[in-house]
């Protein structure tokens, strides 16, 4: 059997002004066939589970562009058409091909592509032929098209929020499509449109229970897999609504009837599972006040993971404001400061213009007297088994013990070693702000005496009732009470 592989995808946030070019592809994660060789990180994991197993199988594998791009606001049209031209030249070359596993996102539109992944799908499909099985793995904050279902045999997302499960969802994927091409399985997909935009975090109840519910639903009953796909709420597109998807074995009623029924437990869970959060004033002085800290207050609304600039000040003009003392925020992505921290050299005292670069929603600039305490090259920092790129980050100190890490590749804080590789002893702190929405919370939670989800004005805006939509043709909830009542 032949296995042909390949990664192409970012998160595109419509509202966010930052344009996705090549240079955010070459930035992030950008290989030509060669990705598997190099340590895993998010988006290259799929692929090096495709390569292990196909090769304990005693297939071969054809590697072809793996590439992703931080999110931010739509792709430049001409870079994702020559990303997607490249898989598919690769894909022709290989022909024919038995399997072929793409490691997408699900919510990537390009000026001109809506539905990015859709269209890839199926120029895959028209180049692989109807013989050839097509699966995807797509991220849980996915917008579920129509045309994506058509094209794929089988489409798997994560189901967990911090996804923690890419791995196992890629083995996932490769034994369903593998299975299917081998004829032990028929796959069949249907897909629930929940018509609800919000987001679910799975680590806590009731969704951790819901996603055990998913697991022990599969492989047994002829279900093969089942999908939460969230939706990325920031996505003007047709299809931005959150989605239940099974695969089930040649029994398309039965994908359809659990699709369903799933979808529903959803919705009957939405006033529980609805995100809890504070406005980021509010949030800073409950933290100060805490007898006990760490608190953790995340910059959810500047989090770079949903397409947000990552170097928005609000926060830190409210600690400089109300004077609060032993804290640190980050990761800033501002490459102009970081240039003049390393021209001055550690221990340097400097008058440094800090953040509010990018955009509106970035906020102003805020000028502050920092000492330069720490300069690491090329830093890392760990999410989950893999290592996330942070480029070369600075320590910065000001008056108070108020910390900052600024950052040279733009992303969000995933791991409390994003700040304490400089030697920062996080627990003396009364508060830490990692710019994320909630990628941070396996890391930051076992070191917080509380963790607070911060609002404040940003790409990010959580009030999803109001998110201005125009492409959505259905009700959705919370915009009204119930989608479904015509
Ligand atoms: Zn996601």
């Amino acid at each position: 059997m032949k296995a042909f592989i390949a990664c192409l995808g970012t998160e595109t946030n419509t509202f966010s002004p930052i344009p996705t070019g090549l240079r955010n592809f070459q930035d992030t994660m950008l290989y030509h066939g060669d990705a598997t060789r190099a340590p895993a990180d998010l988006h290259t994991a799929p692929l090096i589970v495709w390569r292990e197993l196909a090769a304990a199988d005693g297939d071969e594998v054809v590697e072809s562009l793996a590439t992703f791009a931080q999110p931010a606001g739509i792709t430049v049209r001409k870079v994702y058409e020559a990303l997607r031209d490249e898989i598919l030249t690769d894909l022709k070359a290989a022909l024919p091909v038995d399997l072929v596993l793409l490691n997408m996102h699900g919510a990537m539109v390009a000026d001109g592509y809506d539905d990015c992944e859709g269209d890839l799908l199926a120029r895959c499909r028209e180049v692989a032929g109807t013989d050839a099985v097509i699966g995807g793995e797509l991220d849980l904050h996915c917008s579920i098209t129509p045309e994506m279902r058509a094209a794929a045999d089988a489409l798997v997302s994560y189901k967990e929020y911090p996804h923690i499960d890419t791995k196992e969802r890629a083995a996932e994927l490769y034994a369903i499509c593998r299975d299917a091409k081998l004829g032990k399985t028929t796959p069949v997909m249907a897909v629930h449109d929940c018509r609800m935009v919000s987001t679910w975090r799975t680590p806590v109840e009731p969704m951790k229970t819901f996603v055990a519910r998913m697991h022990a639903l599969e492989g047994r009953d002829g279900i093969l897999s089942i999908s939460f796909g969230h939706g990325f709420p920031w996505g003007d597109v047709p299809c931005v609504t959150a989605r239940m998807l099974v695969i089930a074995d040649g029994d398309k009623k039965k994908a359809e009837d659990l699709a369903r029924q799933l979808g529903q437990e959803v919705w009957a869970m939405r006033q529980e599972t609805a995100p809890v959060t504070m406005p980021y004033k509010e949030a800073l002085s409950r933290a100060a006040a805490a007898a006990a800290g760490p608190v953790v207050v995340a910059d959810i609304a500047d989090n770079a993971g949903g397409g947000a600039p990552s170097d928005s000040t609000f926060l830190l003009q409210e600690i400089l404001d109300t004077g609060l003392s032993d804290n640190i925020s980050g990761l800033y992505w501002d490459p102009l400061a970081i240039r003049l921290c390393k021209e001055a050299g550690v221990g340097a005292r400097l008058n440094l213009r800090i953040g509010g670069k990018c955009c509106r929603e970035s906020g102003i600039p805020v000028d502050l007297d920092v000492t330069v305490k720490g300069i690491i090259e090329n830093a890392t920092q760990p999410f989950g088994s893999v290592t996330q790129q942070m480029g070369d980050a600075v320590w910065l100190q000001a008056a108070g013990n108020v910390n900052l890490v600024l950052n040279f590749i733009r992303g969000q804080t995933f791991h409390p070693d994003a700040f304490s590789q400089f030697g920062i002893d996080l627990a003396s702190l009364k508060i830490i702000i990692p710019k994320s929405s909630q990628h941070f919370y396996a890391g930051f939670a076992p070191i917080a005496a509380e963790v607070i989800y911060a609002t404040s004005p940003g790409t990010l805006n959580m009030d999803f009732a109001n998110l201005p939509f125009t492409k959505l043709a259905t009700p959705f909830w919370p915009n009204v009470e119930d989608p479904f009542k015509s």
